[in-house]
């Protein structure tokens, strides 16, 4: 905290809307060991390693970023823990939390390899962590992520939450898929003290026959599901993020809802995304974007890059247009595992 006082006025970045951007989200790795049908084709075609950017270089570009007063740093992909060697840029942005520059270093995942992890991030500094989970039953499991194993995935919850970890589980609401699982997963999560969070599925990337528009399933109608078995309090906690929550009172844990087709958020938007080829994308659901991968490499040292950085930030659009409907179904070319969800 006494540090982020440190950093000046003038060093923050502040986009045309007055709103400080505080929190980056990198995603490592387009790859993954899971082929999720909303995220991802089964025959993607991945970037060639060449093109990514080494840890090292994340590295500086992760701490250019807290140098200008980012205080949060959200690692994710892809499945950033298939990276090679990613617990060394974990261990390396770790020296941002013990000077005090950094509030948080955290991950999302689809927990596959938090089994082996989980302590290390820990180690590293990490004390939350989001694990993607829409169901808890195995065949379920098997047909949305196509590739993955439900007990894999379970085993790392248990290990995350035995090594003192504060987890939250993020559920995409599909309708037809898991509607009929949401009470269970609400009293699955809160036996073990979990949050949990159902974001909207969003129309992103073109992935052939899955039709999105058939799984969107409001979370206005989730909610009402809800609030038919559980009391939820409305409460005015804040992670950073865009979630709204609410406490379950039968259970004590927190319910979130991403909402980023019916409920517009972007008024308070906070963040930026880092691709693992250097290119920054300043809103989710548009095209605005900047390349940091030239600059990083023109100069050993970073004011160039720091330069960069601030003209990017003057590109942040008030809000994006994401419009689902039955007459203009319309996408956004970039897949959710390019940009990091
Ligand atoms: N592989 C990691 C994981 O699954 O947590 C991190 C990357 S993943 C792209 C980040 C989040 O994006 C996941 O929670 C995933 O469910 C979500 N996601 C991917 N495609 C989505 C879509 N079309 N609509 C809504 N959420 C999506
Ligand atoms: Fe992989 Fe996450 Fe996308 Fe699923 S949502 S395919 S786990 S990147």
């Amino acid at each position: 905290m006494q540090v982020a006082n440190d950093i000046k006025e003038s060093q923050k970045l502040i986009d045309p809307f007055g709103r400080h951007v505080s929190y980056l989200r990198v995603s490592v790795t387009d790859r993954c060991d899971f082929r999720c049908v909303y995220c991802m084709s089964e025959d993607m075609t991945f970037l060639p390693k060449k093109d990514l950017l080494t840890l090292e270089e994340l590295d500086r570009l992760c701490s250019a970023f807290v140098d200008q007063g980012v205080q949060k740093l959200r690692i994710t992909g892809g499945e950033p823990l298939v990276r090679r060697d990613i617990m060394w840029l974990f261990n390396r942005l770790g020296r941002h939390l013990d000077s005090g520059k950094l509030e948080e270093l955290t991950v999302t995942t689809n927990g596959s390899l938090l089994k082996k992890y989980a302590q290390e991030l820990y180690n590293a500094g990490v004390r939350r962590i989001n694990i993607s989970l829409d169901t808890l039953d195995e065949e379920k499991f098997r047909t949305i992520t196509r590739w993955g194993r439900l007990p894999q995935v379970l085993e790392g919850i248990e290990e995350s939450l035995r090594v003192g970890l504060k987890v939250k589980l993020n559920a995409v609401a599909l309708k037809g898929v898991n509607d009929d699982e949401v009470d269970h997963m609400i009293q699955w999560c809160g036996e073990r003290n979990i949050d949990l969070t159902f974001i909207e599925v969003m129309p992103m990337g073109d992935l052939g026959n899955e039709d999105r528009l058939e799984q969107y399933w409001p979370l206005s109608d989730v909610k009402r599901q809800i609030e038919q078995s559980w009391t939820l309090n409305e409460t005015g906690y804040q992670t950073g993020g865009p979630a709204r929550y609410s406490v379950i009172q039968e259970t004590g844990a927190r319910l979130g809802f991403i909402t980023p087709l019916t409920h517009n958020f972007c008024e308070s938007c906070n963040r930026v995304r880092l691709t693992c080829t250097g290119t920054l994308y300043m809103c989710l659901g548009q095209e605005d974007a900047a390349d940091l991968r030239e600059p990083l490499r023109a100069s050993k040292d970073d004011d160039l890059l720091h330069d960069r950085i601030r003209q990017a930030i003057k590109l942040k659009p008030k809000g994006h247009d994401f419009i689902i409907d039955r007459d203009s179904q319309i996408s956004n070319p970039r897949h959710m595992s390019v940009t990091g969800g």
